[in-house]
C-alpha cells in the first residue's frame, strides 16, 4: 500500500491527537524562549551592573592614585621654595656640623612624617646622597649614603635643576630599593639662587598605593586591581595588590604571548570595558582607566564566573526546568504512542483469531484443508481438515519422509517431479494423485494446491497450500468420462446394423482426405445398394427387411480386411466403404469382392428378378486429392460413386462399376 495514502487514511483518525502534541509543543517553545530571552535579560542585567562596578572602581582608583601623585608633587614644590631650609641646607654644605646634621635630619624625617613619604634624603648637585633621614641604615640595601644616583633618578635632578621644578620618578622598580617606589626630586637654591642640590623624596609604592587600591565598593571576592605599564613588547605589573612585594621583580606580561590577556589589551591602547583572561589565565571582565599624567593604567578585574554565577544558576534552573517539560512531554507522547500500538497489535490478534476460526470453518465448509511445509526441518503443518485427509490425528504433524511414503506408488514419481518444478520455477503446484490414508490404509484420491514462499519470520523455504480429498468426486468423474465415451461411440454408430453411420462417415472422410493428400496417395470409395429391396420388404415384411440388412452389413465387414477400410450404413438399403491408399483397380476389385460375398450368402429373395438371392450393386469411384480442397473432392468422390451405382443397377445390378468418366463406365458382370 502506498504511504501517502494511507497516511491520508489515518490522518482523520489521529488529527486531533496531533494537533494536541503540536500545541502542548509550540507551547513548551514559548516557555522556552521566554526563560532563554528572561535569562539573557538577567545576563545583561548583571554584566551591566558589574560592568558600572568596574567602570567607577577603576575610574576612582585611577583618579585616586593620579591626586595622590599630584598632592606629593605639591608638597615637594612647596619643599623647594621654603627659605628656611634652604638656607640650613647652604649652611650645612659650607660646614656641616653634627648639630646641623642632627637638625637636617630631624626635618628630612618630618618630611617623612609629614608628608607621608617612606623616605627623605639630601643630594648635591652631581647626584651624590649626602644625607638621609634615618643615617643609622634604617633603609635597605644599598646604603644611600654612598650612593650616586644614576639612570631615572640622574635624569631627574638634572631636569628638576634646570626647570627649578620638582620632577617624578616614575613608579617604577630599580637596583636603588628592593621595593617598588616613586620618587620625588625636589630641587633646592641657595640664597644667591646658586643649585645646592635636590631634596630625593621616596615614596614605597606597595605600602602607600595598596590602600589606595584595595578598597573595592564590590561584594566580589575576586575583584582585584592591577596597575600595570607597557615596556616594549612586555606588561610591566607595578601593583598587583594581592602579591604585593612577594611578587617576583619582573611580573611582567608578553604582549604577543597573551593576546587575550586584558592588561595586554590595555597595554595595547583599550580602554573601558575588556573581556579576556587574566594572569591567572582565568576568564575575566575587566575595566581599563588610564592614570591622569602618568604611562600607568589601572585595570580593575573581576572573575567572569563569579560576577554573572546568580545569572548562570538562573539559567541552569531555566533550562532544567524546560528539559523536564520536554522530557515529559516526549515521555507522554512516548506513552501514548505505545498505549495505541498495544491497541493496534490486539486489535490484530483479535482479527487474526476471527480469521483463523473463519477460515477453520471455511475449510470445513469446503472440505478443504490447509498445510505450511517447512523446508527447513521438512516438516508439513496440517490443519484439523487436513490432517483428517491424511488420517492423522488433529495437530498431528506429518514429515516429508512420511508424506512420500503415503503417496500412491504409482502417483509417487509424478508429484515429486512436479513439486521439484514448482520449486525451482517458483510456479504453483497443481496435482491430483492417489494417497494411502494413514487411518485405515484405503487408497483415497486428493486435489493439492500450494506454492513455494520464503517465509519472513522463520527465512526458511516454506509452502502453503489446500489439500481435498476428491475420492468421491472423482469416482463419479470416472463414470461420466466413460458414460461419455459410450455415449459417443453409440452416436457414431448405427442401431440396426453395429456398422458406423453416416455421421461416422462424414467425420472419417475429411482426415482420410487429409492423410491421403499428405502421402499423395489415392482414396476410393464405393456406393452400394441392395438390388430390389423394395420387393424383398414387400415379400418378406419389414422384420424380414431388417433381418436381412444385418445380415449384409456383416458379411460387408467381414469382407473388409486392410486397416483403415471404413463401411457405414449410409441410410436405408445403402451403404459406402471408404478405401484409404486405395487405386480404380484396387477398389474395384474390393467392390466386386463385396458383390461376390453378398451373393455368396445366397440370401433367399424370391421377388427378386436378377436371381433368386439377395444382390447389390457398387459403384466406385477413386480421386488423387493432391490437385483439390477436401470439401470439393469429397463431393466429387460422392457423385462419381453414385453415378458408377446408377451405371450398375441400369447395367442390370448385381454388379460392381468404376467410375471412369461421363459416358463410359467399365463394368463387369460376376
Ligand atoms: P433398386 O434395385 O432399384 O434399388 O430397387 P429397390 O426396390 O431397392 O428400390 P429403392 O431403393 O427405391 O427401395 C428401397 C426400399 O428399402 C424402400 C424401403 O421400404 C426399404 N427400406 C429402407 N430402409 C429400410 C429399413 O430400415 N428396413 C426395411 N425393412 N426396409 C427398408
Ligand atoms: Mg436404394
Ligand atoms: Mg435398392
Amino acid at each position: 500500500m502506498p504511504v501517502a495514502p494511507a497516511f491520508a487514511r489515518l490522518l482523520p483518525r489521529l488529527w486531533w491527537r496531533w494537533l494536541l502534541f503540536a500545541a502542548l509543543l509550540a507551547v513548551l517553545l514559548l516557555v522556552g524562549l521566554r526563560v532563554w530571552q528572561a535569562y539573557q535579560q538577567r545576563v545583561g542585567t548583571y554584566r551591566h551592573q558589574v560592568e558600572t562596578a568596574l567602570r567607577a572602581v577603576s575610574q576612582l582608583q585611577a583618579a585616586n592614585i593620579a591626586d595622590w601623585r599630584l598632592n606629593h608633587m605639591g608638597d615637594a614644590t612647596d619643599l623647594a621654595s621654603d627659605p628656611l631650609l634652604a638656607q640650613a641646607i647652604a649652611h650645612w654644605l659650607t660646614a656641616p656640623s653634627p648639630e646641623q646634621t642632627g637638625a637636617l635630619q630631624e626635618r628630612l624625617r618630618s618630611l617623612e612624617e609629614n608628608l607621608r613619604y617612606t623616605a627623605a634624603f639630601l643630594v648635591d648637585t652631581q647626584g651624590r646622597v649626602r644625607l638621609d633621614s634615618a643615617s643609622q641604615g634604617s633603609l635597605p640595601e644599598p646604603d644611600p649614603l654612598v650612593r650616586t644616583l644614576e639612570g631615572p633618578e640622574a635624569h631627574a635632578l638634572r631636569r628638576a635643576l634646570e626647570t627649578a621644578q620638582p620632577v617624578a620618578v616614575e613608579l617604577q622598580r630599580s637596583a636603588a630599593f628592593s621595593f617598588a617606589f616613586l620618587g620625588v626630586l625636589a630641587p633646592v637654591y641657595g640664597p644667591d639662587n646658586a643649585p645646592l642640590g635636590a631634596i630625593w623624596l621616596v615614596l614605597h609604592a606597595h605600602a602607600r598605593l595598596s590602600p589606595l587600591l584595595q578598597t573595592l565598593p564590590n561584594s566580589n571576592p575576586s575583584a582585584e586591581s592591577l596597575l600595570v605599564r607597557r615596556e616594549g613588547s612586555w606588561v610591566q605589573y607595578m601593583l598587583p595588590p594581592q602579591l604585593g612585594d612577594a611578587a617576583p621583580r619582573d611580573l611582567r606580561q608578553s604582549l604577543d604571548k597573551a593576546p587575550q590577556d586584558v592588561t595586554v589589551q590595555a597595554a595595547q591602547g583599550e580602554r573601558g570595558i575588556l573581556q579576556g583572561v587574566d594572569y591567572r589565565g582565568r576568564p575575566v571582565l575587566a575595566f581599563a582607566s588610564t592614570v591622569r599624567d602618568t604611562p600607568w593604567i589601572l585595570v580593575a578585574k573581576v572573575d567572569r564566573d563569579e560576577a554573572l554565577a546568580q545569572a548562570q544558576r538562573n539559567e541552569w534552573l531555566g533550562m532544567a526546568l524546560l528539559a523536564s517539560l520536554l522530557l515529559l512531554l516526549g515521555g507522554s507522547a512516548f506513552a501514548g504512542w505505545q498505549w495505541q500500538a498495544r491497541r493496534r497489535e490486539q486489535a490484530l490478534k483479535n482479527e487474526l483469531q476471527y480469521s483463523l476460526q473463519w477460515l477453520d470453518s471455511a475449510q470445513k465448509a469446503a472440505r478443504v484443508g490447509y498445510f505450511a511445509y517447512y523446508a527447513r526441518n521438512e516438516e508439513f503443518f496440517l490443519s484439523s481438515m487436513a490432517s483428517g485427509v491424511f488420517g492423522l490425528l488433529p495437530q498431528q504433524r506429518m514429515t516429508l519422509a512420511e508424506w512420500i511414503a503415503m503417496l500412491h506408488p504409482e502417483d509417487r514419481d509424478e508429484v515429486l517431479q512436479l513439486d521439484r518444478q514448482a520449486r525451482q520455477q517458483h510456479s504453483p503446484l497443481h496435482v491430483q494423485c492417489r494417497i494411502v490414508r494413514r487411518s485405515d490404509q484405503q487408497e483415497r484420491w486428493v486435489q493439492l494446491w500450494g506454492e513455494y514462499a520464503i517465509d519472513p519470520l522463520q527465512n526458511t523455504l516454506r509452502m502453503t497450500g489446500t489439500v481435498q480429498d476428491i475420492t468421491e468426486r472423482h469416482q463419479s468423474e470416472e463414470q461420466l468420462a466413460r458414460y461419455r465415451h459410450t455415449l459417443e461411440e453409440q452416436v457414431r454408430l448405427d442401431p440396426l446394423t453395429a456398422l458406423a453411420n453416416r455421421r461416422a462417415l462424414d467425420e472419417a472422410l475429411p482426415l482420410a482426405w487429409a492423410q491421403a493428400q499428405q502421402r499423395r496417395r489415392p482414396l476410393a470409395l464405393l456406393m452400394i445398394d441392395i438390388d430390389h429391396f423394395k420387393a424383398y420388404n414387400d415379400h418378406y415384411g419389414h422384420v424380414g427387411g431388417d433381418h436381412c440388412l444385418q445380415q449384409v452389413a456383416a458379411a460387408l465387414a467381414a469382407a473388409l480386411q486392410r486397416q483403415g477400410e471404413l463401411v457405414a450404413r449410409y441410410g436405408g438399403e445403402e451403404f459406402a466403404v471408404l478405401l484409404p491408399d486405395a487405386d480404380s483397380a484396387q477398389a474395384l476389385s474390393t467392390a466386386q469382392r463385396l458383390c461376390a460375398t453378398v451373393r455368396s450368402q445366397a440370401l433367399e429373395h424370391l421377388d427378386s428378378p436378377v436371381r433368386g438371392c439377395v444382390t447389390i450393386s457398387v459403384g466406385a469411384s477413386c480421386v488423387y486429392p493432391e490437385n483439390s480442397t477436401a470439401e470439393r473432392g469429397i463431393a466429387q468422390l460422392f457423385e462419381q460413386a453414385d453415378a458408377a451405382l446408377y451405371q450398375a443397377k441400369k447395367a442390370g445390378r448385381d454388379r460392381a462399376v468404376l467410375w471412369t468418366g461421363p459416358q463410359a463406365a467399365f463394368g463387369t458382370h460376376p
